[in-house]
This record gives C-alpha cells, sequence and structure tokens, in this order.
C-alpha cells in the first residue's frame, strides 16, 4: 500500500498515475477534519484563489508544460478540460466543476482509498504533497527529519529577469571591491549592476514607497526579519535605506564614468547558465503591473522581460536543492517522495507535473526500476534540474519559465519563433523519452495490485 498525503491538485495526480499503474494508494486527506486556512470545501483538489491554469499556448512557458503533461497523460489536465470555462487562450475552469471531476475520478478508482485525517509523520512508500499550508504537525516531523534548514514556512521571493533583455550598454559585471566567492568566475564579476544617478534613485525611491501592494489574506500576514523585508517597506523607512542596504555603491566603479554611482541595483545570476538573473534584496508584495512598471525605471531594465515576480508569502516548502534527490525524494529513502508546491515549485500546472512525475517514479522505483527525469530541453526537465542545481543558500520557489530551459543550438532573433521552436523541441523530447524510457510500462503491473 503507497501512501499519498494531501489530496491537493500534486496528491490526486499523485495517487491517479499509481493506481493507474495498478498499485494500492491510500490517499490521505486532512480536510474537512481539519481545514487550512485557505480551503473552504472538503473536495479534493480544490483551488484556493485563481481559477485558472494560465496560458495553452506552447509558446507560453505554462503552456508548454501542460502540453507535455498531456504526453505523460496528466489526470489533473482532463479534469480541467471537463470543466474549462471560456478565457481565450487560457485554461480557466469552474473550480467547483473541477475539485468534483477531480473527486470523483479518485474516489471510484478501484485501487484508490481515500481517508479523511492528518497525516503526522513520515512513512516509507509515501508521496508528501501537503503543500504551502502544511499542517503544523507534519511540518514539524519534516524538519526533524530535513534539519532545521530544510524545511522554510514563508517565501520572500525576488524577481528574476531574463538575461536577454537587459540593457548591457547600461548595466556593468562587477563584484564588490572585486571580490569573488567562487572559484573560476572569471576577471568580470559575478553580478551585473545597475547604475544609478542621485536623480534616478530619488525618483526610484518615489515611485517604490507610492506604488499600490498586495494585501494578502490575515493569514498570510508575514512576520518580517531582514532577509523578507519587502523592498518597499525598507524604502519607507527613510530615503537613504536602500542606499545603505542593498543599494549601496561601495565597491563598486562605473566602468563608463570611471566612478561610484550614487546607488546600484545588483542582480545576481539565478542560473549556471547566466539566463535568469535575480534582482538582490527586491522581495516585495506590489501588485505584478506595479513590479513592472517601477522595477523598469531600473537603469538597464527598462525593457526587462520578468521571469518571475517577486512576492511574499506563507509557504512551506522544502529546500530541495540542500535536502532531497534529483527526483525529489529524501536522500536517505528514495520511497519518500515529496510532491507539489512543497517541494519549492509555484503554481496549479507547476504543483500537478511534479505530482505526476513523483507517481511514475514511485511505481518504477516498487518496481524494480530507477527513477527517470525528462530532458531539461523539456519545462518539466528543466524545472526538476532547477530544484536540484539551484543554489540552497538561496533557494527560493520557482515557476515555469523559458529561462529555465536549455538554449537552442542557433541564435534565432524572433522571440516567438524562438519558443515555438523551444516548444517543438520539448514535445519532440518528452515523446522521446517517454517511449524510450519505457514509461508507460515499466513501474506498472498489469493491473495486479503492487
Ligand atoms: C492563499 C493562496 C492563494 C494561491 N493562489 C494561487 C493562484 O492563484 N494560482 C496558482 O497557480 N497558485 C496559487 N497558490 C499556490 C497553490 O496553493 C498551489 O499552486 C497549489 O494549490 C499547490 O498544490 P499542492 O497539491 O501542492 O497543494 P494543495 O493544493 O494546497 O493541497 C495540499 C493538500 O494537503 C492537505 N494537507 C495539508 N497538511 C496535511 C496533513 N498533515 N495530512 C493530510 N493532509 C494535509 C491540505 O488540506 C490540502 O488539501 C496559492 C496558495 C495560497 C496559499
Amino acid at each position: 500500500m503507497i501512501h499519498v498525503v494531501g489530496g491537493g491538485l500534486a496528491g490526486s495526480e499523485a495517487a491517479w498515475q499509481l493506481a493507474e499503474r495498478g498499485h494500492r494508494v491510500l490517499l490521505h486527506e486532512m480536510r474537512p477534519v481539519r481545514s487550512t486556512p485557505a480551503h473552504t470545501t472538503d473536495r479534493l483538489a480544490e483551488l484556493v484563489c485563481s481559477n485558472t491554469f494560465k496560458s495553452t499556448e506552447t509558446s507560453n512557458a505554462h503552456g508548454l508544460l501542460k502540453a507535455e503533461m498531456r504526453v505523460l497523460g496528466s489526470m489533473i489536465l482532463e479534469c480541467a478540460d471537463s470543466a474549462r470555462v471560456p478565457a481565450g487562450s487560457a485554461l480557466a475552469v469552474d473550480r467547483d466543476a473541477f475539485a468534483s471531476a477531480v473527486t470523483e475520478r479518485i474516489t471510484s478508482h478501484p485501487n484508490i482509498q481515500v481517508t479523511r485525517e492528518e497525516v503526522t509523520k513520515l512513512e516509507p512508500s509515501s508521496v508528501i504533497a501537503t503543500g504551502p499550508l502544511t499542517s503544523d504537525a507534519l511540518a514539524s516531523a519534516i524538519r526533524e527529519r530535513l534539519g532545521v534548514a530544510g524545511l522554510a514556512f514563508y517565501d520572500a521571493i525576488a524577481p528574476i529577469v531574463s538575461r536577454e533583455s537587459i540593457d548591457e550598454t547600461i548595466v556593468f559585471p562587477a563584484s564588490r571591491y572585486g571580490r569573488e566567492t567562487m572559484e573560476g568566475q572569471g576577471e568580470e564579476g559575478a553580478y551585473l549592476n545597475c547604475p544609478m544617478s542621485r536623480e534616478e534613485y530619488d525618483a526610484f525611491i518615489s515611485a517604490l514607497t507610492t506604488a499600490d501592494q498586495f494585501h494578502g489574506h490575515e493569514f498570510d500576514e508575514v512576520p518580517y526579519f531582514e532577509r523578507c523585508m519587502p523592498v518597499e517597506v525598507a524604502a519607507a523607512r527613510g530615503a537613504d535605506t536602500l542606499r545603505f542596504g542593498p543599494l549601496k555603491p561601495v565597491g563598486l566603479q562605473d566602468p563608463r564614468t570611471g566612478r561610484r554611482p550614487y546607488a546600484v541595483v545588483q542582480l545576481r545570476r539565478e542560473d549556471r547558465h547566466g539566463r535568469m538573473w535575480n534582482l538582490v534584496g527586491f522581495q516585495t508584495r506590489l501588485r505584478i503591473p506595479e513590479q513592472q512598471r517601477v522595477l523598469r525605471m531600473i537603469p538597464g531594465l527598462a525593457n526587462a522581460e520578468f521571469l518571475r515576480y517577486g512576492s511574499i508569502h506563507r509557504n512551506s516548502y522544502v529546500n530541495s536543492p540542500a535536502a532531497l534527490s534529483p527526483h525529489l525524494a529524501l536522500r536517505d529513502d528514495p520511497t519518500i517522495f515529496f510532491a507539489g508546491q512543497i517541494t519549492g515549485v509555484e503554481g496549479y500546472t507547476e504543483s500537478s507535473a511534479t505530482g505526476l512525475l513523483a507517481g511514475i517514479n514511485m511505481s518504477r522505483i516498487l518496481a524494480g526500476g530507477e527513477p527517470v527525469i525528462p530532458p531539461p530541453v523539456t519545462m518539466l526537465g528543466a524545472l526538476y534540474r532547477y530544484m536540484h542545481e539551484a543554489d540552497a543558500a538561496h533557494f527560493q520557489p520557482m515557476n515555469a519559465n523559458f529561462g529555465l530551459v536549455d538554449d537552442l543550438p542557433e541564435v534565432i532573433r524572433d522571440k516567438k519563433r524562438k519558443r515555438e521552436m523551444i516548444a517543438e523541441r520539448a514535445l519532440a523530447a518528452i515523446t522521446e523519452w517517454s517511449e524510450r524510457t519505457g514509461l508507460f510500462e515499466l513501474g506498472a503491473t498489469d493491473g495486479r495490485v503492487a
């Protein structure tokens, strides 16, 4: 018997994948015995906020991830299709019809039993998919097993912009005082620096402190401590606060003027290939259109393409690069998988996708096989690579985006065409991969109960 803990998007998808491969599954969902601060029903796969799974177009990162999930046989997407409401090219759903469809599929599957109880321990042969609002008792058990740094209770996310959208005629590469912390970093310096004049800084602070902020639910209020203080809150403390904090210019000289700028916004590399750059210290609760408006005032970022927006939430998530295996299982027990938002992915589609792969891999391992991960030219494979290879010291949840995926071998200037080509390559790769790895055979028990 396999335990799936949490009947949200990831848990329901994982349970379905396992059951379809002939395994008997006990799905533990604590609602309605115990609820979360955001859920309001006892249904499985309740969507707690927006009713959209975002774009269906494969030239969009979320659309591509969904297309890959369809190749792998996602039950969640089948239910979403059955509950679809008109929303242009987005896959939006009637949330009641969607949750009812998932609940019906799961509860009527002969290999799945649903129990309504809170799980408080980690047991072998489990998929832990308890989401951003994992109950306190289970969160404590996870922390005990992984160590204090292994599980965070809040995210404080700074925006990420794509390298190709940064104006290289303005930003300059350098590390403060020329100091490098990584060997082999080269002469240039690890950071990209956006230099600000006094006028630019003053105008920026004024825009930042008056911009519209997101006010979340009461439970979502975060007790701010230094590492997750929103940049707009710090800025409101005084005109110079940021200039003496994350925007301090000391140790940096703009090679174009030969002088130290008045203030500097630093961008830190987010991935090994340097496609994604993180605005250091810019965790924020500004609304998305305000992030676009205000952050594009930063010199060098006028045309910034945001691959991830900033946010601050209550969010329980594992530091996956520090604590989990590449397929997101415990390092000391490969039969205890994590799936969904608790792994550090962000969003409905991403959460469902990791449930899908956890189900597939648990089945493979129990059948004596090896876990598999799609190649990093696919959105799913690239997301898993990020979860494993990201810098553990700065790890924050991540959504699907094209900065994660390997570049094309050739340079394509037309952005839309480039994404279409990446999508074509990804869909061909995931189809080939699923056939090559015998995804629909290995791990399956031909209806026999494992
Ligand atoms: C307030 C809020 C708003 C959000 N809005 C959006 C949005 O608009 N779009 C978006 O893409 N994402 C949004 N998210 C993120 C969203 O929660 C995830 O994308 C998605 O729901 C995660 O799926 P999951 O399966 O990992 O977790 P969930 O869907 O949360 O499912 C986890 C399940 O585990 C159960 N559970 C928890 N602890 C235990 C336990 N100890 N024992 C048994 N069961 C347990 C919970 O009751 C829940 O049913 C939001 C999150 C929050 C908190």
